[in-house]
């Protein structure tokens, strides 16, 4: 390895003992001083490797974030690399139960959601730029601050690199190894809000108009727009005072997901529409849109895409299955600018955002390999 290379990873115990290090930091998405902590550790790991590597600054409510490439001024790039710096666990989680490793298998949070990712990145390119599979080849890295909470604040800027790009992969994990993640169901968010009459129940309870048993009538009426490309799940219902008087509000927020933004149009029609016909006798009712978050959808150009990532695994013995997931990830957005883009090009690991996440550590030294053979197909 050149000299200029300080601090790589060279084999398994560099990668275990620089994930260990980032595990240990905590940054979940609103614990915003980890998080930036993490990206300022990535981006010293990518300038040791000689990448152009900086800190990118969004809202104040978020962490930083990194953005990384071996050509500053390029104007295009062949690849786009993305992960994220956060994760779903709250300040003091590290220290309650820091990175472990049993075996193969590593423990902590964050450790496969999606730390490894980010780590297999960087030994990918330290691999290609080692064996001279970089040169003459433009890559961009971004690792985001805020995936774990629907990348609000730092999609425009990753759409920005994704729309200057050739390609884009995400580096997700997977359970499988031969799983690549082709086509994510688009999500929105809505809060419903039910205004009745309140009254009391025992003395004039004509007087009253129940907004609960309205929205009783609206979650019927709702449920049924789903079909077997939507899906509607009415996750947080809130309604009334007390158990003697007549409800005056009532208040549910939905989850809406769907394959492609057409369902979602055709959804939001019908949904507006329920709305023009009362749920109930003398009821107000009226929606705030919280999130669209995009479909990632297969295109045309995403078959030109599988075809690289299939004839690179042909060096691992691997014919990739390429599936469809109900849940989204910052590939979600980036199809949205037309850039071909896979997901799952992480390690192998499971039960994330759960106490007992987990990474195969045999899965990660074959994927910054994969990365190799990919850019080598460029
Ligand atoms: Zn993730």
């Amino acid at each position: 390895m050149s000299k200029s290379l300080v601090n790589a990873i060279e084999n398994l115990e560099d990668y275990v003992k620089k994930l260990e290090t980032v595990v240990n930091i905590d940054s979940g998405t609103t614990d915003t001083q980890g998080v930036t902590k993490v990206a300022k550790q990535f981006v010293q790991w990518f300038y040791d490797i000689g990448f152009y590597a900086e800190e990118v600054t969004f809202d104040d409510v978020v962490g930083h974030g990194v953005f990384a490439t071996n050509d500053k001024n390029a104007e295009h790039y062949d690849l786009l690399l993305s992960g994220h710096v956060d994760t779903v666990f709250a300040h003091g989680t590290a220290a309650e139960r820091p990175f472990r490793r049993e075996g193969n298998l590593a423990y902590g949070p964050g450790v496969a959601d999606m730390k490894d990712g980010d780590l297999i990145i960087l030994w990918g390119l330290t691999k290609a730029l080692v064996n001279g599979t970089l040169e003459g080849k433009k890559v961009a890295v971004v690792l985001n601050p805020d995936e774990e909470t629907g990348s609000t604040h730092s999609s425009e800027f990753i759409d920005k690199i994704a729309k200057k790009s050739g390609y884009a992969l995400i580096f997700e994990g997977s359970e499988e190894i031969d799983n690549f993640t082709e086509a994510r169901k688009g999500i929105s968010h809505i809060d419903i809000f039910l205004k009745g009459r309140g009254a009391h129940a025992g003395f004039c309870p004509e007087k009253g108009r129940s907004a609960i048993n309205a929205m009783a009538n609206c979650i019927q009426r709702i449920n049924a727009l789903a079909n077997e490309n939507v899906t509607v799940n009415f996750g947080v219902l809130k309604g009334g005072t007390i158990a003697n008087a007549i409800a005056e509000d009532c208040y549910a927020r939905i989850d809406v997901r769907f394959w492609n933004n057409e369902q979602w149009e055709d959804f939001l029609a019908k949904f507006k529409h329920e709305f023009e016909i009362p749920f109930g006798q003398d009821i107000k009712a009226s929606y705030k849109i919280l999130l669209v978050n995009p479909a990632m959808v297969v295109t045309e150009k995403t078959a030109k895409l599988k075809e690289i990532v299939t004839k690179a695994l042909t060096k691992f013995s691997i014919t990739p299955k390429f599936i469809r997931s109900g849940g989204v990830s910052d590939g979600n957005h980036i199809s949205n600018t037309l850039t071909p883009v896979l997901d799952t090009f992480g390690g192998r690991g499971g039960e994330c955002h759960t106490t007992r996440e987990w990474l195969d550590l045999t899965s990660v030294e074959p994927r910054a390999e994969l990365l190799v053979e990919i850019l080598k197909q460029l």
